[in-house]
């Protein structure tokens, strides 16, 4: 149906990669392209063993918007599926632009030196891409993504207006590492140390970063316990559903987890200004991610499961007065790595890229401009999902969150 090149050969690629692969009547030619081939070949010798597809690879320079566009047209691709880091999403965004073809991506642009998790860089695209009549989808993962989608689908199929929104996060498995992260460690630990931050009465509320916790009992899980932290749909969900009162994101880390982050950033491992080392100017979280074991290799030892949904509570469509509703995936990691090699949080994360990029390419969301996930037609995205390796459930709960 379509030729795709996807950039960057982490974790998240690589689930992707084998998704689309078995997936050849809509990705009907693929190039994975990163800044080291042999991560590319690497997962391309893993599609091939595992599906009997042929990838091409390629090196390339994400930050290089010139060398990204001759790749594009070398591969004749009609879309870019960004699955490298947050700081090459403008220069990507730049390429797909003078190549003429569609872009996606999982996570908003982050300056390098800021942990800053804004999108109006990204949305200043909008009209650029508009007279393109080029299409941009952001935030195609699980968490930005798919619960946004599941918001979208709430309120198309039971829910008139959504009040309240708690979107819930839950890692259940062990990788039987002393410390890592499930994955890229730097924008992790970015993401995990900057404060929490949710929406509440039309402003945000600041708090320390891991400070505010909650135990749940997560379906296919157990109790775990959660912390309230910031993360970039809410921005984009209290901005598209201007009726949200309240938005809040919880992730849950296990008390050693907590134990390391605080240890590193007490002694500014975690920090992202540039200290001098021997002469050479180093960023201590660059270095960090250095020694910390590569996501990408977790599949194998990772065992457990994940969950993630959301919690909204509205008025019901039917006139029956405010409902709750829970709307949640449960995903095994050992099922994840039997199929494609990879852990759970990898393949949560691919599974919706391939499934946002498939949307772009069978023609649902070819509207021109730069998207989220929430102002799109949830239907056919969620039937992927339950096609596709990640089955949702949804119940109705006896009222709103009380935590
Ligand atoms: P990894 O670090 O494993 O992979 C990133 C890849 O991008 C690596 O192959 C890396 O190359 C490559 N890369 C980095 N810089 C460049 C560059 N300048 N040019 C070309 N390639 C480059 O990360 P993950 O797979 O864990 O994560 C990928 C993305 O997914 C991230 O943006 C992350 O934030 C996002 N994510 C989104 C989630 C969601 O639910 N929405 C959840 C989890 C992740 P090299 O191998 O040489 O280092």
């Amino acid at each position: 149906m379509g030729k795709t090149l996807v950039i960057g050969a982490g974790g998240v690629s690589s689930a992707a990669v084998h998704k689309m692969a078995m997936n050849s009547d809509i990705f009907s030619e693929i190039t994975l392209a990163s800044r080291r081939k042999f991560k590319c070949d690497d997962i391309a010798k893993s599609v091939k063993e595992k599906t009997g597809v042929e990838i091409k690879t390629a090196e390339v320079d994400a930050m290089d918007v010139a060398a990204v566009v001759a790749l594009i047209k070398e591969s004749g691709a009609e879309l870019l599926v960004n699955l490298a880091l947050p700081y090459q999403d403008l220069k990507l965004m730049d390429a797909c632009l003078e190549a003429g073809i569609n872009y996606l991506d999982t996570a908003n642009y982050e300056p390098e030196d800021e942990a800053k998790f804004e999108y109006h860089w990204q949305w200043a695209y909008q009209e650029r891409f508009k007279e393109a009549g080029l299409t941009a989808i952001l935030g195609s993962g699980f968490d930005p993504g798919v619960t946004s989608v599941f918001a979208t689908w709430l309120k198309k199929h039971k829910l008139e207006n959504i009040r309240q929104i708690d979107i819930l996060d839950c890692n259940g498995g062990d990788n039987g590492k002393a410390f890592a992260t499930n994955f890229n460690p730097e924008i992790n630990i970015r993401e995990v140390t900057a404060d929490a931050r949710h929406w509440e009465k039309g402003d945000w509320v600041t708090s320390p970063a891991m400070t505010h916790k909650v135990a749940f009992d997560f379906p296919g899980v157990g109790e775990k316990n959660m912390y309230l932290m910031y993360h970039e749909e809410l921005e984009s969900l209290k901005t598209h559903f201007t009726e949200i009162e309240r938005a809040r994101f919880w992730m849950t880390f296990g008390d050693a987890y907590i134990n390391h982050v605080r240890v590193l950033e007490g002694i500014g491992m975690t920090s992202i200004e540039p200290v001098m080392h021997e002469g050479h100017e180093i960023i201590p979280l660059q270095f960090l991610k250095s020694v910390l074991p590569d996501p990408s290799g977790l599949g194998e030892l990772t065992k457990g499961k994940t969950c993630i949904g959301d919690i909204a509570t509205g008025q019901a469509k039917d006139g029956s007065g405010e409902k709750t509703y829970y709307i949640y995936n449960i995903c095994d990691h050992e099922e994840c790595y039997a199929e494609v090699g990879s852990q759970a949080v990898s393949y949560t994360t691919g599974v919706p890229a391939m499934i946002g990029a498939a949307q772009i390419l069978k023609g649902n969301w070819k509207e021109p401009g730069v998207w989220n996930m929430e102002q799109l037609d949830p239907d056919n995205f969620m039937d992927m999902l339950n096609e596709h390796g990640l089955p949702w459930q949804v119940k109705e709960l006896d009222g709103p969150v009380q935590f």
